[in-house]
């Protein structure tokens, strides 16, 4: 004890030498210039004053219990997780809540300390994967939808791991909210299963006139050329198909690139209704365009504006075909107000129902309709790709029995 505190003493010497020597400065002044010299008073102050400031840390109460003594072998695993986006629990080896992360405590609720997990994690998949785990003493996985507290996929992942300081094991329990990414492979799979189904069916028929033609109607010019009429209407059907599929994939790719070029939409909707104007006169279908005398410029890619608006005028002519007119509006911005377009059409309208769901791929509100009409159920969903890259919206409104508006708004 003698020992350290002359160590000590002699460690703050050395650390305080100038302010003893300024000290000792002060007392010879003293000694020198006798008891009322206020100028060795003055040094002696200056030299003490920062020894007194320096020594303050050691007089005063000592510091917080975990700034001395760091026993928590998990501190930094859990600083670890405690960022961490995912809920997260620390787990002694009898599934006793260690620790829990914020994400965990906002997601399942608080628990305390030393409580068993059981308490929050009641999902039975998840408790026989936990009670493996321990009883075997390694990692487990598990994945499982839940509906609270909101409907959500989790992989469930329990992993043993070893203190560093020799404390012993404990386990990391986490969940990885995978429903994102679960509803994105549904997706894909039912997009795979629409596109061969809307193939097969085509391709069916033409095996079908095939098999006749290289049979019973091989001798038989007539039906040959009745049956290879139909078999071109069925290529046609497919590569129209293979087209818009294509078409999406590449507005998929680009999806995130805004276009750079302004597109002034008067001479493009011009060029539009005339390409269509032999479409719409087979179908006995007038189409009133109505345009502003000046430009009206917006930010776009040619191509894909064209696009969309054939999109919208061929639908309008065929499904409202039977209202005989179909209007086409181009509204420049008026005080701040958005450019729009609408294309409207006076047909049999289409039922509430199916509103939200006309952009998704392959939905139809009438498959026979579309079919009949040479409709690949995509036209609407390349439409909202287009659109959606161009930061602009599609807002359809219908009546059943009174006809139908789409209104492009950029
Ligand atoms: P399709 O290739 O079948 O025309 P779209 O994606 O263009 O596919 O349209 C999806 C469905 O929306 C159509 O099958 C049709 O049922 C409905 N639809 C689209 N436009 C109209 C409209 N103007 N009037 C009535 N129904 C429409």
């Amino acid at each position: 004890m003698g020992k350290q505190m002359g160590k000590a003493v002699k460690e703050w010497m050395a650390r305080h030498f100038f302010s003893l020597l300024m000290a000792a400065a002060g007392v010879a002044a003293l000694i020198a210039a006798g008891t009322n010299s206020w100028i060795a008073v003055a040094v002696m102050t200056l030299a003490v004053l920062p020894s007194l400031a320096a020594r303050a840390p050691v007089v005063a109460p000592p510091p917080a219990v975990e700034t001395l003594i760091d026993t928590d072998p998990l501190r930094e695993v859990k600083a670890a997780f405690a960022g961490f986006d995912s809920p997260v629990y620390v787990l002694d080896l009898k599934a006793n809540v260690l620790y829990q992360n914020p994400s965990a405590r906002h997601i399942f609720g608080p628990i305390d300390q030393g409580q068993h997990i059981s308490v929050k994690v009641r999902m039975p998949v998840v408790a026989d994967m936990i009670r493996d785990a321990l009883a075997s003493g390694r990692n487990g996985q598990v994945e499982f939808a839940g509906t609270v507290p909101s409907e959500s996929v989790y992989l469930v992942r329990m992993v043993r791991a070893e203190a560093t300081d020799g404390a012993g094991a404990f386990y990391v329990l986490i969940f990885r909210d995978i429903s994102e990414a679960r509803r994105i492979d549904r997706m894909r799979s039912d997009f795979v299963a629409n596109a061969s189904h809307e193939l097969r069916t085509p391709l069916a028929s033409l095996r079908g006139f095939i098999e006749t033609l290289l049979g019973p109607a091989r001798n038989d010019a007539k039906a040959q050329e009745r049956f290879l009429n139909i078999m071109l209407e069925q290529v046609t059907r497919m590569s129209r198909l293979v087209d818009d599929l294509m078409s999406l994939s590449r507005l998929e790719l680009k999806a995130r690139l805004a276009p750079g070029d302004e597109v002034d939409l008067v001479p493009l909707l011009g060029s539009v209704t005339d390409a269509l104007s032999p479409l719409a006169g087979d179908l006995g279908v007038d189409i009133r365009l109505k345009l502003p005398e000046e430009p009206v410029l917006v930010m776009g890619d040619r191509d894909e504006l064209t696009q969309v608006f054939e999109n919208l005028i061929e639908n309008a002519c065929k499904y409202g075909q039977e209202g005989k007119v179909v209007d086409v509006t181009l509204e420049p911005p008026a005080k701040g107000q958005a450019v729009q377009v609408s294309v409207v059409d006076y047909g049999p309208g289409i039922a509430e129902e199916h509103v939200p769901r006309l952009t998704e791929r392959f939905y139809r509100a009438n498959v026979e309709s579309s079919r009949s009409k040479k409709g690949t159920g995509l036209g609407l969903a390349i439409v909202k790709h287009i659109l959606t890259r161009h930061r602009a919206r599609l807002v359809i409104k219908s009546e059943l029995g009174k006809g139908s508006t789409f209104t492009v708004r950029f």
